[in-house]
């Protein structure tokens, strides 16, 4: 239902004289100053500096309180240096840590920060991309926004970045988390980050502690847990990053800030009927479903939309529209592979062996842990993914690869029949018949 400002302003609108258009208080509106649109409005000043850009933030800063990391390789050469700019901390690889050995990876890492992000985009947008702070809004069309005050601002398009919103055409996991920025009272003793200590007790899903060294004496932990549920106990996370700290032998001077999280991991969905929710209005980040499947980071799909976005010959409502819904569902298809082990570990894995999936993954080539979080996997990198003695129960994985056919919450009950006629043998280990056998493996 259209609300009385918009049906208003459409009523006036349509008394203007003919040939008259209704007056636009910008160009694009973007609605959320997170991540997605804070990186749209920074690529258009650079790319397309005529346009008059408003970015509608509801809170009193840019981009929240989140520090956003990436791989070296989720990148081209071209984004890394548009993005420079944002980012806090780079360093040259990182490990992981599993029962079974502690492995050092080559691959960069890097982080931006959110007052990092604030800080630069604050004093670097041009002029004419206005930033309205405490400006939250009620509602929005493809080319309209009214704030919680009433005020209505048009535009040629608008852009929803407000976040991920629940949705029953999503069929989710978690990753879900809290992270401390402590200052301890000497070295940790850290050079690189650590993505995944899991030589912590488990609990609630596959649990681990993340670590990025900030300096010498500082450092984010965090208190990870893909989980099944998205209730996030902030005393619990406290609590496991303290005992942490102390079996480290660290002493905790000052907690200097704490972010927490509940990212979304797909397990399947509709994402053509999650679109149709956007009713015509254009939408960025995680409202758009751009982010990784299996580990719900949206900053490399953030960068890659910012670029699409600059590079569009028009940018009015249906034109901007039609090119990101496009997108987003090309991305969707493209990562079918990694909400099939999504299932595998959510439904065929008990939580608490979740860990084993995880050590099994970090064992296989290092350029093929970088084309997983880059999101860009071949055929034969599928094929090794499945290839040989699964850590998990070979007809239980099998049934959890098949997505809930329409209508059924759950991958397993729409795939009994289909175990019967591939029977136990489940997943190959050759790239053609892994094709021929299950269709999230292309
Ligand atoms: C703590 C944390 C750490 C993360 N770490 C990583 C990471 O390391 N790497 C990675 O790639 N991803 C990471 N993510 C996941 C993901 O990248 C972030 O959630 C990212 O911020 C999502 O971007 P977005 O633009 O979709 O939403 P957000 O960045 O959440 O932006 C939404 C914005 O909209 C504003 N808003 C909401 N409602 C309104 C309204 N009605 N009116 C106006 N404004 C409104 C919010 O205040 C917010 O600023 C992390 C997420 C969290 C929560």
């Amino acid at each position: 239902m259209t609300p009385a400002p918009l049906r208003l302003l459409e009523r006036l609108g349509a008394h203007l004289p003919e040939g008259t258009a209704a007056p636009r208080d910008a160009d694009l509106i973007l609605a959320g100053g997170g991540l997605a649109n804070g990186l749209i409005a920074w690529r258009l000043a650079q790319a397309r500096p005529g346009l008059r850009i408003l970015l509608l933030e509801s809170g009193s800063a840019l981009g929240g309180n989140h520090t956003w990391s990436f791989h070296d390789g989720d990148l081209t050469p071209a984004q890394h240096a548009w993005l420079a700019p944002l980012v806090a901390h780079r360093w040259a690889g990182h490990s992981v840590k599993f029962p079974g050995g502690e492995r050092r990876l080559a691959t960069g890492y890097a982080s931006v920060t959110s007052s990092r992000f604030d800080a630069v985009l604050r004093s670097a947008l041009p002029a004419q991309v206005q930033v309205r702070f405490g400006a939250p809004v009620a509602w929005l069309t493809a080319s309209a926004v009214t704030l919680a005050s009433g005020e209505v601002l048009r535009a040629g398009a608008v852009i929803d970045g407000r976040g991920l919103r629940p949705s029953p055409h999503l069929s989710l996991g978690y990753q879900k988390f809290l992270g401390q920025e402590l200052r301890l009272d000497g070295p940790h003793g850290l050079s690189q980050p650590v993505l995944m200590d899991a030589t912590v007790k488990q609990h609630g899903g596959y649990r681990f502690i993340y670590l990025l060294p900030f300096s010498a004496d500082t450092l984010l932990v965090e208190d990870t847990c893909y989980a099944d549920d998205e209730l996030l106990d902030a005393d619990r996370l406290r609590a496991g990053i303290a005992d942490y700290a102390q079996a480290r032998g660290w002493t905790v001077a000052e907690v200097l800030r704490e972010e927490r999280g509940v990212l979304p991991i797909t397990l399947d969905g509709d994402i053509e009927a999650y679109w149709r929710e956007a009713h015509g209005v254009a939408r960025a980040g995680l409202a758009a479903g751009l982010f990784h499947a299996t580990t719900g980071y949206s900053l490399p799909s953030a960068v890659r939309l910012a670029d699409l976005i600059a590079s569009l010959p028009d940018l009015s409502s249906a034109p901007l529209f039609d090119a990101i819904r496009g997108h987003a569902l090309a991305q969707w298809r493209a990562q079918g592979f990694f909400r099939l082990l999504n299932r595998m570990l959510f439904r065929a894995c008990a939580p608490g062996q979740r860990w084993r999936v995880m050590q099994r993954f970090y064992g296989l080539p290092a350029p093929l842990i970088e084309r997983f979080y880059a999101a860009r996997l071949g055929l034969l990198d599928k094929a090794r993914l499945l290839a040989g003695k699964p850590p998990v129960p070979v007809g239980a994985a099998w049934r959890a690869s098949w997505p809930a056919p329409a209508g059924q919450g759950g991958g397993l009950a729409g795939s009994a029949a289909r175990e019967d006629k591939n029977g136990k043998s489940g997943v190959s280990s050759t790239s053609d018949s892994l094709e021929g056998i299950h269709p999230d493996v292309r």
